[in-house]
């Protein structure tokens, strides 16, 4: 088994996340903007260089954390290439994935990251078990690990025509959150791939610093491999939804 963890928006509780992390001996992966356009404040360069090292990936999220589907065509290209360009300078390292804000993106969103040079995206799209998707530019996760209000749930169910993958979205969601989740806990795959995500401002807003402690000690005493999302897109698993927790 095989799991992987994504930070989104380079919230300076990143750094928290790295220590926590680290404490583990584990990989994680930050997808970070330079600005956030939504009056958070975002982790500045000398942090990126810090944080940027064996065991932690920094990855694009745009230039202002905008959500591209709002946005004309160039604007769009430019918030895509300009945030690559800011995490390859802060970091010294080439960056081939790419995370759209809040998931948001339109038919040509996906030309563009793909044109920009990246050889992955990740979406917000939850209720997956995978490390690929037939869609290099459209990877999916398992679930967040954060509260998820119903209307959220819906949303998702309605998004994919998918009541059932609601249900199995708010049934992981529900283990996260009450610290019950447990790998492969039904017979359906012998080898399962998980995508956490989350947002560390999420995670001290809620409370949650114990719960992710949890989630990656089991994880460990369960020997799943924790990669980066490089690393777990590499192995070219193709994607499933979850059946059940
Ligand atoms: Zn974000």
């Amino acid at each position: 088994m095989v799991a992987t963890f994504s930070w989104d928006d380079g919230h300076p509780l990143d750094l928290r996340v790295a220590s926590l992390f680290n404490r583990y001996g584990s990989k994680c992966t930050f997808y970070v903007p330079k600005n956030n356009s939504e009056n958070l404040p975002t982790l500045g360069v000398s942090d990126l260089k810090t944080l940027s090292n064996d065991n932690f990936d920094i990855h694009s999220h745009t230039l202002n954390h905008l959500y591209l589907n709002k946005l004309s065509l160039e604007r769009q290209a430019f918030e895509i290439k300009s945030g690559k360009a800011y995490v390859e300078d802060a970091v010294g390292k080439r960056d081939d994935i790419f995370c759209y804000p809040g998931g948001k993106y339109n038919a040509k969103t996906i030309d563009l990251v793909r044109d920009a040079g990246f050889l992955y995206a990740r979406t917000v799209t939850m209720g997956f078990e995978c490390a690929y998707s037939s869609n290099n530019w459209l990877m999916p996760t398992t679930c967040i690990i954060g509260p998820l209000t119903n209307f959220q749930i819906l949303k998702h169910s309605l998004k994919r025509l998918s009541l059932r993958r609601g249900v199995t979205i708010a049934r992981i969601n529900n283990a996260i959150m009450n610290k019950t989740w447990k790998p492969g806990s039904d017979n359906f795959h012998q080898s399962r791939f998980y995508h956490f995500w989350g947002h560390s401002w999420e995670i001290e807003k809620y409370n949650l610093w114990e719960h992710l402690e949890s989630l990656l000690q089991i994880l460990i005493s369960a020997d799943v491999e924790i990669v980066s999302n490089q690393e777990f897109y590499d192995r070219k698993i193709v994607c499933e939804p979850s059946r059940s927790i």
